[in-house]
């Protein structure tokens, strides 16, 4: 039987903290306080530093494989850490199935589509926008593994350490293995939420200015059972001129069944043979730093997705036999802090369509405010600019406040509007790809990635390309 603060403190922090306790149960004032624990102080620990990398990349979402590619690719030694079961984020468990402004980039962007197409031949969709989550989890652990990237799954960075020049380190890992130290000349924060940044404690925004709302979260699902044909009027991808808005016309039909989804423009793309992909989900308000709030918005969502297509197979054909294949892993997260850089792209460059000399990719998506307000909407929020195409500058990948530290995806240095244009997929991947040859060209040569001319990281990516 535990003592009285074993046990209290068992109850509090759960089995492994109890075992971690001698020392520290037998203070005698403690163990007479009977007032419920309000913190445990962690005894101090050795961490083992596992690994002296050239380039440590954190999260392996479609910004961090690419770095990681990139990056090994450069000659660097690159570690890819990575707190799912399989490579890809939003795009695999997230179940995406779609990738948005990935039309005009060069480098491995193209290269991945057109792999995605061959291999779900002969039955891929029509749009080139759509591929299989399966065969993309496989091909992005086989294009790292091709380039050397050592890879480790089911680790989360949760600390971070820097040197007495306030360079960053180490990222510090919790999994199965338990705490790990991983050492880099450079690292590359992909995480899209932006942890290890915070953890390092550069500054970052999040939100709206003022209120602080954030887009809702998202939860998308596999569908199958339909008939492309039959259902053609209702998804995004088959419909033809003729049918009118398949948003609007699925909005109406789950209305008609009884239903009314918290997304007032519900969405069903076709990904291929029998295969579909719906989106019909908003969490409101949801932080995306709160693992206690995000638990809450899956459970709801899970909940909604399941009634949504139990109500439409309620109406009988064309959706008798529709169900869902599978929910994700992970709820889809729109927004998450966005690191101060040395350049912040902003609405006014959406505006004015601005060009940068370090332009890593030139952005062609719209400004796309998934409302945070559902008072206000419970679709697409009106947008105050029209986006022209704009350039991210390199600058807005290095942190500000950290020398050796680079951003890619969704927590580049971005505000709020010009966040909700540049987070797609299809800049995502330039953004890393850039982001890894820095960080190699920076690593090879003992340098900051902010003292390596953008010329010569475009040279090595250009090379890289048509090597
Ligand atoms: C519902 C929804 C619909 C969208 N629709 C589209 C669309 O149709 N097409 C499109 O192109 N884009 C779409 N987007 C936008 C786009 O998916 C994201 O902006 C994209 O995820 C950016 O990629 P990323 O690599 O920065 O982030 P993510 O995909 O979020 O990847 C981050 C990775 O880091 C990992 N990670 C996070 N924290 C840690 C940590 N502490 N330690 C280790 N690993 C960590 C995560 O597990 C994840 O694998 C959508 C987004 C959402 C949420």
């Amino acid at each position: 039987m535990p003592s009285k603060l074993d046990r209290r403190t068992f109850l509090k922090t759960g089995a492994a903290a109890a075992v971690a306790l001698p020392s520290y149960a037998s203070a005698p004032a403690a163990a007479k306080d009977d007032t419920p624990m309000k913190a445990y102080r962690e005894p101090a620990r050795d961490v083992p530093v596992v690994e002296h990398a050239d380039v440590v990349v954190c999260g392996g979402g479609p910004a961090g494989v690419a770095a990681a590619v990139a990056a090994a690719r450069s000659g660097a030694k690159t570690r890819l850490l990575e707190t799912n079961g399989c490579l890809g984020g939003i795009w695999t468990a997230g179940l995406l199935s779609w990738i948005l402004d990935a039309g005009n980039k060069t480098g491995l962007m193209p290269k991945l589509l057109a792999e995605l197409r061959r291999r779900a031949a002969p039955t891929q969709s029509p749009s080139p926008s759509a591929y299989d989550v399966e065969q993309m989890k496989l091909l992005l652990e086989e294009w790292c593994a091709a380039a050397g990237v050592n890879l480790q799954l089911h680790t989360r960075v949760v600390s971070a350490a820097r040197d007495e020049s306030k360079a960053l380190s180490l990222a510090i890992t919790e999994s199965k293995s338990g705490r790990q130290a991983w050492s880099a000349k450079v690292f590359v924060d992909a995480t899209g939420d932006g942890d290890l940044a915070a953890l390092a404690g550069c500054g970052f925004d999040y939100g709206q200015r003022g209120a602080g709302l954030v887009q809702p979260m998202s939860m998308i699902v596999l569908l199958t059972g339909l008939d492309p044909k039959a259902v053609a009027p209702f998804v995004r991808n088959l419909v033809t001129s003729k049918d009118g808005n398949p948003k609007k016309r699925l909005f109406d039909e789950l209305n008609k069944a009884g239903v009314c989804p918290s997304y007032a423009q519900p969405t069903l793309f076709y990904i291929r043979d029998d295969l579909f992909c719906f989106m019909a989900n908003h969490e409101y308000n949801v932080s995306a730093m709160d693992a206690a709030q995000i638990t809450q918005a899956t459970l709801r969502a899970r909940v909604e997705v399941h009634k949504l297509v139990d109500a439409l197979r309620g109406l009988g054909d064309p959706w008798q036999r529709v169900r869902i294949v599978v929910t994700p892993e992970h709820i889809g997260v729109r927004e998450g802090r966005r690191i101060h850089g040395r350049y912040c792209v902003t609405e006014q460059d959406l505006a004015t369509g601005a060009e940068q000399p370090d332009a890593v990719c030139k952005v062609r998506f719209p400004v796309d405010v998934h409302s945070p307000d559902p008072h206000k909407t419970k679709g697409i929020a009106k947008a105050r600019v029209r986006a022209k195409p704009y350039d991210i500058p390199y600058r807005a990948l290095q942190a500000k406040d950290a020398p050796n530290l680079l951003m890619a995806g969704r927590c580049i240095s971005g505000d709020f509007i010009a966040h909700s244009s540049y987070r797609v997929t299809g800049n995502a991947v330039p953004m890393g790809e850039a982001a890894g040859t820095a960080a190699a060209l920076a690593a090879r040569s003992n340098r900051s990635p902010v003292d390596v001319p953008w010329e010569d990281i475009r040279r090595a990516m250009d090379a890289a390309d048509h090597g």
